[in-house]
């Protein structure tokens, strides 16, 4: 029997080297394979690259983002502004905690929250924003800053897509109080499961130390624990992986720069394909690219496709339209209109380094008829 063996064009895949390989193997012939030399490393590369005080390597970007709430001491009857157009562990982090998230709908644009419209969204139970960078770019931090500092807010990044972005000349995570950054492999770099969060608080760094690692005693003392602790530990293997990742993440960041580059130029004249817009004063980081389809069903399109061997991704359904979120808080549809019809619109298409021009120009012939 003939098998078809025509190739599938993934959406996503980790850029590994024989670096990454060596470093990661090195870890293992060492026999140390957690709390060794080797995170303290990536930690201290991470503050080098962001322009951080502090940084505590975890064992992913959720971990990171429950630590942040944690450590801002955010519980129940709290209550925290946020993007609805985001991945859910951004608002999760939020009820691990019993913090209420409270939504803020999105810029058309960039897909980030609106800056205009949080203020009122403030409660007097309102303790913090958290600000989530979408796609590899960043919100707009200026007005963001300013209604915090009005309110005395506190301001958590979910910066896990959008590590190696800039704002206004700053690092995407070095705004706020605690900033959070993720490796998971479809990220901008990868340790497989991983993140790191990063701040320039003494006393935010130092809880988030203890807290990861089972609420031990500062001084490490090994069966003295202080406060109720989690195993958020990132492992050496995973962690060594980071130090060589981090190492290209400039150069894997301008490889697919390229890349969006290419589509931008394929796509852009096709009447119905919206290509990525990038805001003022920002730079992107490309952990996805996403277009917006207009008048035509994306799902269709999806499905189309996908039986062409392309597989592409709706990014990103909303948070507040997840089934356990519209039972816990009694969401709708229409309670974010900007954010439901961005989400029923973009497509997130094949995006890795190593895709090249043909391949691209394949993608882009298959779709174009599909729209146009
Ligand atoms: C990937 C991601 C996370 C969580 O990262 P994990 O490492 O998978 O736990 C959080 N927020 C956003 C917006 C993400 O894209």
């Amino acid at each position: 029997m003939k098998k078809n063996v025509r190739k599938i064009i993934q959406v996503a895949k980790p850029y590994i080297d024989s670096g990454d390989i060596k470093t990661v193997s090195d870890v293992l012939k060492s026999g140390l394979l957690s709390l060794g030399p080797k995170y303290s490393e990536f930690e201290k590369l991470v503050t080098h690259y962001a322009k951080v005080k502090y940084a505590v390597a975890v064992s992913s970007g959720t971990a990171g983002l429950h630590l942040a709430v944690k450590a801002l001491g955010l519980g129940l009857g709290d209550e925290v502004i946020t993007s609805p157009f985001s991945f859910i562990a951004s608002s999760n982090c939020l009820l691990y905690e019993n913090v209420k998230p409270v939504f803020v709908d999105i810029e058309e644009d960039t897909f980030n929250i609106d800056p205009h419209k949080i203020e009122s969204a403030i409660t007097k139970r309102t303790k913090a924003i958290l600000v989530v960078h979408i796609f590899g770019q960043t919100a707009d931090m200026n007005p963001i800053m300013a209604v915090a500092r009005k309110y005395n807010l506190a301001i958590i990044e979910d910066a896990c897509e959008s590590l190696g972005a800039k704002y206004r000349g700053k690092w995407a995570g070095s705004f706020g109080d605690v900033g959070v950054y993720a490796f998971y492999p479809n990220k901008q770099m990868t340790t497989g499961e991983g993140g790191m969060l990063v701040t320039k608080s003494k006393r935010i760094y130092q809880l988030c130390n203890s807290l990861r690692n089972q609420g031990r005693s500062e001084n490490r003392e090994w069966l003295n624990h202080v406060r109720l602790g989690y195993n958020y530990r990132m492992d050496e293997m995973s962690a060594a992986l980071g130090t060589t990742q981090l190492k290209k993440l400039d150069w894997m960041i301008r490889e697919k720069r390229k890349i969006a580059e290419y589509y931008d130029m394929k796509l852009r004249s096709i009447s119905n394909i919206i290509t990525p817009k990038i805001g003022i004063g920002r730079t992107h980081s490309w952990f996805v690219y996403v277009i917006r389809i207009l008048n035509r069903n994306r799902n269709q399109i999806i499905n189309k496709l996908s039986k062409m061997g392309i597989q592409t991704k709706p990014y990103i359904p909303t948070i507040h339209l997840q089934p356990f979120m519209k039972k816990m808080y009694g969401f709708k549809k229409n309670d974010f209109p900007i954010a439901e019809k961005i989400s029923s619109q973009t497509l997130a298409l094949p995006f890795y380094i190593g895709l090249n021009k043909a391949e691209i120009t394949y993608i882009c012939d298959k779709i174009k008829p599909l729209i146009s």
